[in-house]
């Protein structure tokens, strides 16, 4: 379609649907702070009939069939619009959705896809273990087949969104007698199941959707498996890449933008300040940086190829845009940025305890660095002793 068409098209379904964006009203970024899911459901019922809200998505299952250059100049057009914090519905929009869209059969996407895209259904990513995070290749969760039924039993942690969640993208070990990428198979988990005891965990800024996930003999029919026994990590491996490029986008057009901390500075009367200057340019280099970065695992994605070190790369400036903002605006706001009890000043103290977070979630900055290293610089590997063992002939 013409861009200027589309740019037109966007503009106008936007205006009829969504309040102009305001930079002075204070906003929630990773769902820190808020647990109110119905902005995000409703914003998503609003812009799924005409297919918006995942535009890429085939419009059977809620898109509109939009190229990844298409679906960027219609997320330029959003960024005048007041869009609400989408993070309880994230794992479902950008990291599940794109993944299905790759490896899940159609009849698994026609159930799925159609209630993520409108917010009927919240998914969580049962990944992390007590003993498997960075080394996420080591799940211990243990999948066990009978006939057309599987039988998990384990332990997950760190279950951001497992409180409310409906499903869940599960990684299970389901042979342990080869090596460790060989023997894990993903699903999709119904959250409400019998023998799934969710249990909130309290973070340091407040939020308890982050959950340690407890699974006893809980049942998973077949059909919900997510491609073929034994390719879990390719199935993983697809949901990280698609997670570290959405994480990437947390910077733009959020409330962690430069141009957001720039009206702060404003309002505060610094903008005459040249030490605060350079730093809100570097907030604003970062995250240009970033963005131009998910332009590339767009083109990338247009020539149809799967996600690549694009996501560790955008995921990294991310963290780092994320970090430098907080920083400055608790400088700003001085002794309100620790005590203020205004909208502005709480909203800060805020992102300023979820920052440390985003060095975290979605794989550490040192793995992603580790990524970059290898698959970006060309640097040797990691020294690896356990690629061709098998998974219970390795010392954990
Ligand atoms: C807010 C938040 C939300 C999260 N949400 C989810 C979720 O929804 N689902 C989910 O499955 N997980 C989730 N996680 C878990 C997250 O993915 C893991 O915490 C992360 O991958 C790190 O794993 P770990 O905590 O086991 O730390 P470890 O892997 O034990 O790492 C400890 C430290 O060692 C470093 N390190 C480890 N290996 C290497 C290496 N090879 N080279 C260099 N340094 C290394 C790490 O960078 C880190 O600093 C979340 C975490 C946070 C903080």
């Amino acid at each position: 379609m013409d861009t200027e068409a589309l740019r037109a098209e966007a503009r106008a379904a936007f205006a009829g649907l969504l309040a102009p964006r305001r930079l002075d009203r204070p906003a929630t970024v990773l769902g820190a702070g808020a647990d109110d899911l119905a902005p995000g459901r409703e914003y998503l019922e609003a812009l799924t009939p005409d297919g918006w809200a995942v535009p890429t998505w085939p419009r059977a299952v809620g898109g509109r069939d939009a190229t990844p250059a298409e679906a960027g100049v219609i997320a330029e057009e959003l960024a005048g619009f007041e869009v609400p914090d989408l993070y309880p519905y994230l794992v479902g929009l950008h990291v599940v959705g794109p993944t299905l869209l790759a490896v899940a059969s159609p009849e698994q996407r026609g159930r799925w896809l159609p209630v993520i895209a409108c917010g009927a259904e919240i998914w969580c990513q049962l990944f992390s273990e007590p003993g498997a995070g960075s080394d996420l290749a080591n799940v211990g969760a243990r999948a066990e087949r009978d006939g057309d039924t599987w039988r998990v039993n384990g332990q997950k942690v760190w279950t951001s969104r497992g409180a409310y969640a409906h499903r869940g993208f599960l990684l299970a070990r389901s042979d342990p007698d080869v090596p460790k990428h060989a023997g894990i198979t993903a699903f999709c988990l119904d959250m409400r199941a019998p023998g799934v005891d969710v249990r909130p965990l309290r973070q340091m800024n407040g939020d308890a959707h982050f959950s340690e996930v407890f699974l006893d003999d809980v049942l998973v029919a077949d059909h919900d498996r997510i491609g073929e026994p034994g390719s879990g990590w390719a199935v993983a491996r697809t949901g990280l890449a698609n997670e570290r490029g959405a994480l990437g986008a947390v910077s733009a057009g959020t409330g962690v933008s430069a141009t957001r901390l720039a009206a702060l500075v404003q309002a505060r009367g610094r903008e005459a300040d040249p030490l605060l200057r350079s730093r809100v340019a570097a907030m604003y280099t970062a995250s240009e940086v970033a963005r131009l970065t998910r332009g590339r695992a767009r083109a990338r994605a247009e020539a149809g190829q799967v996600p690549g070190p694009e996501g560790s790369g955008a995921k990294l400036r991310a963290s780092a845009a994320f970090k430098t903002s907080v920083d400055v605006a608790l400088g700003v706001l001085g002794p309100a940025g620790v005590a203020g009890s205004d909208p502005v000043a709480e909203e800060w103290q805020m992102l300023f305890l979820t920052a440390p977070s985003v060095s975290i979630r979605g794989g550490t900055d040192e793995i992603q660095r580790n990524i970059v290293g290898e698959h970006v610089l060309g640097l040797p590997p990691e020294p690896r002793v356990d690629l061709d063992r098998p998974w219970t002939e390795v010392p954990r």
